[in-house]
């Protein structure tokens, strides 16, 4: 039995193909175990799903593992793989550095026959693709790219010995979600940051908060009833109705964390035609700005392009509940009420 990567999916195949009793063995194009853990490895890259939901399932791997904060950063996510690989044993069945080029099937043999970029062909009866949604970066045709004579990098293949931005005159391209963490940190060190937008996006504070070790004694209790419940939402969340109900106000979701958030916020947006224009002029295209400007600017445009919630979301309709109910294992009263200006 071939996979093909070795991120969640693939090293969860790993692990439940030998327990089927399968000869299984992992081909993977990077050198470690982690799939987009280990190529999006730019600063400020960190997850958007709130903790406890983005990590495996079984006890056995998350009873003895905290996570530091509500929204690990890559470092922390490489820490959680590594925890899994030393639970599992998983890398003595993964072999690192080789990319699978190309497939066939032997209907003699009734088996696949697979080429890889390190010259190899290998035989396997079952081939188990878990090669991730964004496998392959989006670079866009943009004129003059190939003659750009400056240091380039795309958040989705970052060196893995990191790049240093001090004193650098910076350009960040785009502003989605990896843009927007990206700028959150280059700012710091870069003499000069240009960020260049083309569709603003709606970015709202994460509300990040650090996890002890006694928050994540009472979360873990509320594991086995949030897995399960993971497993039956439209979006693999432990919620549905919050993010129907803002999808229905023409806001998509990407992400809602549970918890208090300023009552009708999203009304703003949704439903103030003249609040909208006030946003979207406060970030205009191409914009050369004050870094702390851009770092916490609030990024709006009326349209249907994905927003990043990750903040709280309560009520979205002015009174009316979305459904939501805040989580009894997270401390809210830290957390203050948000607001632009902030
Ligand atoms: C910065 C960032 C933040 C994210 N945050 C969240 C979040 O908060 N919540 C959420 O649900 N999702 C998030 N995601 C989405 C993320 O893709 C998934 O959560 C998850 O990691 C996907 O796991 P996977 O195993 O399916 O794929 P991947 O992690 O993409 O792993 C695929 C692996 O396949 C390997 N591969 C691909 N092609 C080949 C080939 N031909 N030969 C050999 N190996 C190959 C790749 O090298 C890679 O290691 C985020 C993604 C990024 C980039």
């Amino acid at each position: 039995m071939l996979v093909v990567g070795a991120g969640f999916a693939g090293l969860y195949q790993l692990d439940h193909l030998r327990k089927l009793g399968y000869n299984v063995k992992v081909f993977e194009a990077g050198s470690n175990i982690g799939g987009v853990w280990y190529w999006n490895c730019y600063p400020g890259a960190r997850v958007d799903s709130y903790v406890p939901l983005y990590q495996f399932s079984s006890e056995e791997l998350w009873r003895d593992w905290n996570y530091s904060e509500l929204y690990p950063s890559w470092e922390e996510l490489r820490a959680y793989f590594r925890h899994v690989d030393k639970k599992l044993g998983l890398s003595r069945d993964i072999r690192f550095n080789t990319r699978v080029t190309g497939a066939e099937f032997d209907t003699d043999r009734d088996q696949w026959v697979v080429q890889a970029s390190d010259g190899s062909v290998t035989r396997a009866h079952f081939i188990v693709l878990c090669t991730g949604l964004s496998a392959i970066p989006y670079i866009p045709s943009i004129a003059g790219l190939k003659d750009f004579r400056g240091i380039c990098h795309h958040t989705g293949l970052w060196p893995q010995e990191g790049v240093d931005f001090k004193g650098k005159r910076v350009g960040v391209i785009g502003t989605g979600a990896s843009g927007v963490q990206v700028i959150q940190e280059v700012y710091q060190d870069a003499a000069e940051l240009t960020v260049f937008q083309r569709t603003p996006n709606l970015a709202l504070p994460m509300r990040q908060r650090k996890l002890d070790d006694e928050t994540n004694r009472r979360m873990k209790e509320t594991f086995p009833e949030r897995f399960h419940k993971r497993a039956e939402t439209f979006g693999g969340f432990d919620y549905d109705s919050a993010a129907l109900e803002v999808a229905g106000l023409g806001v998509r979701v990407n992400a809602v964390a549970p918890g208090p958030i300023e009552t009708g916020m999203l009304n703003r947006f949704t439903g103030n035609a003249e609040r909208k224009a006030g946003l979207v002029s406060s970030v205009p295209l191409g914009r050369v700005g004050k870094p702390d400007e851009i770092a916490n600017a609030l990024v709006f445009l009326a349209s249907d392009k994905a927003a990043f919630i990750t903040g709280h979301v309560l009520s979205v309709d002015g009174g009316k509940s979305a459904g939501w109910r805040a989580d009894p294992t997270v401390r809210h009263s830290e957390v203050k009420p948000w607001n632009r200006t902030s």
